[in-house]
């Protein structure tokens, strides 16, 4: 299987990954992140009925010109039904909310308005036009306008608009159940006893994170030891139960790297082994069916650099995001020199200020070095061979988290 560029590996997750089907969530808090899977349009003209934005009198424009003393002949509030009316010479008290009556064109708050002794009022304005301080009728939206479209991810104020549509429930994209297993003879838990030669397993707690801030449910499904059949037993399980199959280790081509071979016998279909980048060089993708499965080289940093630009964006398109990972132009804001034989992502700070995005690179001693990267806010992707950069020049970040009103490059 020839080794892949990231782009193509890019490119062979899109192609493989659908949307899951989509189920109706009722708007609660947690539907707050899903991605919308329906148009959801307005049942009705909002307002419905031209409406008062401000407390104080409904009159007509023209009047107010012509003669500031004006009787009083309704008064409206906020759900009284649109049915008064006024002529010329006449005005009615009326409240934030209400329907504007028949006949009025304007809203004169009450701040500009003297009530006399003998009840009619007089207006303080200078000039008063059509309209003013009325919401007309559709103003907002149109019935049948849609108002939420497909594909938009939710937010308080879209379940607001959801629930004022006269909404319960909203179709939306699952959020994906993510099996995760790691495997290697020598890992243990970080709870239980550790033999000289064992290594702690850093990459369960790390990637059940990951998932969980992406969006998704993480099953952790234990460690598995570097046996054939034993391996097979899990991810099979895995794949029975969930929407994504994550594992770590195992995936590279060691005597006990048992991973492609296992994937193989219990009916995976492997897309792409290996992608030249570093760290991450021993990536496998596959599919079972509608299951994606995802083999991250169990060096905790690639597996970190793997979920960052291939699990995450995958994960998207599982719930109907197909943005793909975003990368930005940054200036670099300290210099940074390196030789590298494949494409690198090298661990960096980001900082947003005026409008300018700069990239700090953090000092990096290579794929065992998670400590570097459990500072990181983003990568710098580096091209193969020798790269001297200085402070000022630009370069391709990736941040891990979206930036907000910035233009991907
Ligand atoms: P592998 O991909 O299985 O060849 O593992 C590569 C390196 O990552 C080895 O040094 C492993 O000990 C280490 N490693 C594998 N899985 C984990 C894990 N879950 N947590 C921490 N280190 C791991
Ligand atoms: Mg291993």
């Amino acid at each position: 299987m020839p080794i892949r560029e990231v782009a193509e590996a890019l490119r062979i997750i899109r192609e493989q990954i659908e949307p899951t089907s989509p189920v109706d969530v009722p708007l609660s808090p947690a539907s707050v992140g899903a991605i919308a899977a329906e148009d959801v349009q307005a049942d009705l003209d909002s307002p419905p009925f031209d409406k008062a934005l401000m407390d104080g009198y409904a009159v007509r424009a023209d009047d107010a010109r012509a003669r500031p003393n004006l009787c009083v002949v309704a008064e409206i509030r906020a759900g009284d039904s649109p049915a008064a009316s006024i002529v010329s010479g006449e005005s009615a008290r009326i409240f934030t909310g209400a329907p504007i009556p028949g006949g009025a064109d304007a809203v004169v708050k009450q701040e500009q308005v003297e009530v006399l002794p003998d009840g009619t009022i007089r207006l303080h304005v200078d000039v008063l036009a059509t309209g003013r301080n009325i919401l007309k009728r559709g103003g907002e939206m149109t019935a049948g306008q849609v108002v939420i479209s497909r594909g938009t991810r939710l937010t308080p104020a879209y379940l607001g608009l959801a629930a004022g549509l006269g909404r319960t429930a909203i179709r939306t994209y699952p959020i994906p159940q993510v099996a995760l297993i790691c495997t290697g003879d020598e890992i243990v838990e970080a709870n239980g006893p550790r033999a000289d030669g064992q290594i702690r397993n850093t990459n369960g707690p790390m990637l059940a994170a990951l998932t969980a801030q992406a969006g998704a449910e993480p099953n952790y499904l234990g460690i598995v030891g570097d046996d054939r059949d034993r391996l097979a037993e899990v991810i099979t399980y895995g794949l029975k139960t969930a929407s994504m199959l994550i594992l770590s280790g195992g995936v590279s081509v060691g005597k006990y790297d048992h991973i492609p071979e296992v994937l193989a016998t219990i009916g995976v279909t492997t897309h792409f082994h290996q992608v030249r980048m570093k760290p991450g060089k021993p990536l496998l993708f596959g599919t079972k069916g509608a299951v994606p499965v995802f083999g991250l080289p169990g060096n905790p940093v690639s597996s970190f650099v793997c979920f960052q630009l291939f699990v995450k964006p995958a994960l998207g398109r599982l719930t109907g995001d197909l943005a793909g990972t975003q990368s930005y132009s940054a200036i670099l804001g300290a210099a940074l020199r390196t030789n590298n034989d494949r494409p690198t992502y090298h661990p960096a700070l980001l900082r947003l200020n005026a409008c300018v995005l700069t990239v700090t690179p953090l000092p990096w001693l290579g794929s065992a070095d998670l400590r570097a990267f459990s500072r990181a806010e983003a990568l710098i992707v580096l091209p193969a061979g020798e790269f001297v950069g200085v402070a000022g020049d630009v370069v391709t970040v990736i941040p891990f988290e979206p930036i907000p009103r910035m233009d991907a490059s």
